[in-house]
Parts: structure tokens; C-alpha cells; sequence
């Protein structure tokens, strides 16, 4: 029988216990071992023993991707140098990377986590797994890969791009399991029906990093390449890297795994916790981490808490898709938006396109307005441009609370570019 790399838990009661010792390592651990967060303390006014129920967490200050940078190279360590046995640093393009260091015990823990991830996606020994990301100081190929052999299945580390060894590998070691980038994953599902090699493969799963994909998108890969299902894995270097989380076959919401971390929903703007259910800023403690744990560390990814258990029966909880970061919040008359929600709401319309814009001014009346522009769908017509201006109006109203103006136009007007899109257009003072 294969081993289970989900946590002896059976409940939320027994989750919370685990927890609750974990932050009281965790802060222990910080304090005497890290300059760094020693400060932080003292500066809060707060003892690691001031600590006795989860509730206290909130005394405890904020760490952000400024200390990291501002502690390069070796920021937050906790552990005596020659403890670190491995650093990775982020894929970061502006001044100093954010690095990471790891004892021995960082990488088992996450290597466990990376397992379990292969477990919920429903794979054995028995899987031969195509590993198609990158492999360097930065995260993604390690992850993908030990986790695998934690696992025992065999991994194929091909890393991104060469689409030849790729195809090759498909047909010759008939893996089962793909992992990849969402463009990638297209990419491929296009250039296995090209080559007309669909009925000499055997992949069943693919499983989804660090890249938003769209339903439509989904769809298409899953259809190209007759697959049984796909997954989309989460995590982030500062948090050991991708392997922190996976949403399982009901696909109801990520799961988390708040028996290595604990996740926060907050306001942005207050810092505050957010109702339940609503949209805030992931913030997260890790509750063993040693060369560099995380205390309420501002992540600047936006998510919603899902308050409900998974139908699966699995206890570790959910959390939704990453909807975008905190940066890109706009203040509307009070209301806080995020362009992730304005995504949604467009994206569960049929006739609309993915490409859309937001434009924000202050007319005469002191008032602030916002207007979104969006695109009708590929081979939709804008006879209906009305009806779809007013769908569009009311789901907004009711989704996020605000009103807007909208214009339609004809598909492919909005501007394309290869990198990241500008949708946000503030013309307030
Ligand atoms: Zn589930």
C-alpha cells in the first residue's frame, strides 16, 4: 500500500490544537533565533509567551517582501548558517531577489506537503509523471520533482520548452501525469494533435502552476488531449514553494494545508480580518518552518476563505483561486474592488470576452464613476450589445456592490500584449 502524506487529523477541533502548538514553536523559535524578528517583538511590545491561544496571533507585527529584501541575502534565518543546507530565491525582475534558505527538516516538510498534493490528485506509485517546468534556484522543479519521488512515482524531468523530447517522451515513457504552466498546457494539447500522436499517449491528469487559466481554456486542454481531469497546484517561494495546496476532484476550492501554515484573510486597507467568505490578502504563519518561518507574512495575493467543508470529507479547508493582488485594489465610493472580481463577473457571461478594462474618473459632481469596456466574444454578434450592457451592469451591482457604466465593442478591439495587460485606467486626481 502506498503511504499517506495527509495529516492524522480528524477533525477541525484536532486541526486548531495542532495549530495553536505550532505558532507557540514557531514564535519561540523566531525570537531566539532571528535578530530580525527579535525586533519585530519588542517593537509589538509582545513575549513569545504572551502566546496562549490562536486569537493571539493578531498581537504579533507583519512581516513583508520589504524584509525579506532588506535582509538579503539571508533574510529571517532563525537557524545557525551551517543549518541551512540549501537556499532558492524568487523569480523577482526588480532590485533584489527575495531568497530563501531551508534546513534538511524545511525540505522533508515540504517535500511531504508536495507529496500530498500528488496523493489528493489521485496519484500512486504506479504514475510516471512529466515534470515541464522550470528547474534553477528558483522553486517550481524541485518541488515538482522530489515531491514526486517522495511519492514514488517516477518522475521525467524534462523542464519547460523542447517540445520534440516533450512529444517524444509522451509516446516512448507513457507518463500519466503532465505538469505544466497553463500556456504550456495548450501548447502542448496543440502540438499532440498536430503530430497526430493522441492515440499513442497515455496522459490521464495534468496538473496546473502558478498560472491563472480560464474555464474555456480548461476545457479545450482537457478535450484536446482526452484527459480524466486537471489541477491547480498553489504555494510561493517565501512559503517553500509550489506544493502548499491543491483543489481535489470535486473542485470545489483549493485546499490548504493549514497543519504546515495558517492562513489569514485580511483587509488590505485596515489589516483587519474580512467577513467570512469575502475577498482580503492572504497572510500566513508557518507552524515549522526553521531556517526562515513566517510570522503573518503579507503575501499580496487576494483569495476568499470558503467557510463550508469539501464534499470530498477531506478536514484540511479551502480556499478559492487566487484572485489577483492586493496592489491592485481600487477604492470606489468606499467600496473596495479588485480587478479579479470584475474578471469573474464577466467571465461567468457567455457572450463576453476575456479582455476588459476599467476606467475611473471624478466628474463635476465630486463623484467617482467607473466604467468597464469589455469585448464580446469571439463569433458573437453586438445586436444584443443592450441586453448584455445591462447583464453586465446588474451583476455588478450585486456581486460587488457597486454601480458602473459599460461599453461593449467588437471582439479583438481592446490592445493585446504579450506580457501583462494594463486594465486599471485611474483618472482621479
Ligand atoms: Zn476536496
Amino acid at each position: 500500500m502506498t503511504k499517506s502524506f495527509m495529516p492524522q487529523l480528524n477533525n477541525m477541533e484536532q486541526l486548531l490544537d495542532h495549530q495553536l502548538k505550532g505558532l507557540k514553536w514557531t514564535v519561540n523559535h523566531a525570537y531566539n533565533g532571528s535578530k530580525f524578528y527579535k525586533a519585530q517583538f519588542d517593537n509589538a511590545g509582545v513575549k513569545p509567551e504572551d502566546i496562549k491561544s490562536l486569537n493571539d496571533l493578531s498581537k504579533l507585527a507583519f512581516t513583508t517582501g520589504k524584509d525579506l529584501k532588506e535582509g538579503y541575502p539571508l533574510p529571517l534565518l532563525s537557524v545557525p548558517e551551517k543549518d541551512v543546507v540549501r537556499i532558492h530565491a524568487s523569480s523577482g525582475t526588480t532590485g533584489k531577489r527575495k531568497v530563501l534558505s531551508y534546513t534538511q527538516k524545511d525540505l522533508d516538510v515540504w517535500f511531504d506537503m508536495f507529496a500530498r498534493c500528488y496523493e489528493m490528485a489521485g496519484l500512486t506509485k504506479e504514475d510516471r509523471v512529466q515534470i515541464a517546468v522550470g528547474y534553477g534556484v528558483w522553486t517550481a522543479g524541485m518541488g515538482f520533482q522530489l515531491g514526486c519521488e517522495k511519492l514514488g512515482a517516477m518522475a521525467i524531468p524534462v523542464g519547460p520548452g523542447n517540445i520534440d523530447m516533450q512529444c517524444q517522451f509522451l509516446v516512448d515513457l507513457q507518463p500519466t501525469v503532465f505538469c505544466c504552466t497553463a500556456s504550456m498546457a495548450l501548447l502542448m494539447a496543440e502540438e499532440v494533435n498536430k503530430r497526430g500522436i493522441k492515440d499513442k499517449i497515455n496522459l490521464k491528469k495534468i496538473i496546473l502552476g502558478s498560472e491563472r487559466c480560464s474555464t474555456a481554456m480548461r476545457i479545450k486542454i482537457k478535450e484536446l488531449l482526452g484527459l480524466e481531469d486537471m489541477f491547480d497546484i498553489v504555494g510561493m517561494t517565501e512559503l517553500y514553494g509550489p506544493g502548499t495546496g491543491l483543489d481535489c476532484n470535486k473542485h470545489e476550492g483549493i485546499h490548504y494545508w493549514a497543519d504546515q501554515y495558517i492562513l489569514e484573510i485580511l483587509n488590505p486597507e485596515t489589516l483587519e480580518p474580512v467577513e467570512d467568505g469575502e475577498i482580503g490578502e492572504m497572510v500566513v504563519t508557518t507552524l515549522s518552518k526553521e531556517a526562515a518561518p513566517l510570522i503573518r507574512y503579507r503575501t499580496r495575493d487576494l483569495t476568499r476563505k470558503h467557510t463550508k467543508q469539501c464534499s470530498c470529507g477531506n478536514v484540511l479547508p479551502l480556499h478559492d483561486k487566487i484572485m489577483g493582488r492586493s496592489d491592485d485594489m481600487i477604492i470606489l465610493r468606499g467600496v473596495n474592488i479588485y480587478p479579479g472580481q470584475i474578471d469573474e463577473v464577466l467571465s461567468n457571461i457567455d457572450e463576453v470576452g476575456s479582455e476588459y478594462q476599467l476606467h475611473l474618473e471624478r466628474k463635476d459632481d465630486g463623484k467617482d464613476y467607473m466604467t468597464i469596456k469589455s469585448e464580446i466574444k469571439d463569433g458573437f454578434s453586438l445586436k444584443n450589445a443592450q441586453n448584455i450592457v445591462n447583464t453586465i451592469k446588474r451583476k455588478v451591482k450585486t456581486k460587488i456592490m457597486v454601480s458602473c457604466g459599460v461599453e461593449i465593442c467588437e471582439y479583438g478591439q481592446l490592445p493585446r500584449v504579450a506580457g501583462k495587460s494594463q486594465r486599471i485606467f485611474d483618472n482621479r486626481d
